[in-house]
């Protein structure tokens, strides 16, 4: 694989390519341990700055990690209780996306 390569000529999607399952460690293991998620992500053919790039696109923010952290528990993709659709939820009390959350 082409690890943290300064090259840019990737012909394959940058985002596309991680499974439902590899997005809920990503989201864990990015609040849990990120080295120890760095390293398995690696093992597994994507690069840091690939898997950081999937973080933000499902709506990781630092942010989001600290209040988890603080609150003991990890962001997870959930689908939304009024509109079915999959958004990053901070922990388990949390079952609206934030559009679902405003109109409510
Ligand atoms: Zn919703």
């Amino acid at each position: 694989m082409t690890d943290d390569s300064p090259s840019d000529s990737s012909d394959q999607p940058s985002a596309a390519t991680f499974t439902r399952e590899q997005d809920a460690r990503i989201l864990r293991g990015l609040v849990e341990d990120e080295a120890a998620l760095l390293k398995w992500m690696r093992e597994h053919g994507h690069s840091a700055r690939s898997v950081r790039a999937r973080a933000a696109l499902l709506g990781l923010t630092n942010q989001i990690v600290q209040q988890c952290r603080i609150n003991g528990t990890w962001p997870s993709m959930r689908e939304c209780l009024a509109c079915e659709q999959r958004f990053l939820s901070t922990g388990s009390q949390h079952r609206l996306c934030r559009r679902c959350r405003q109109l409510s």
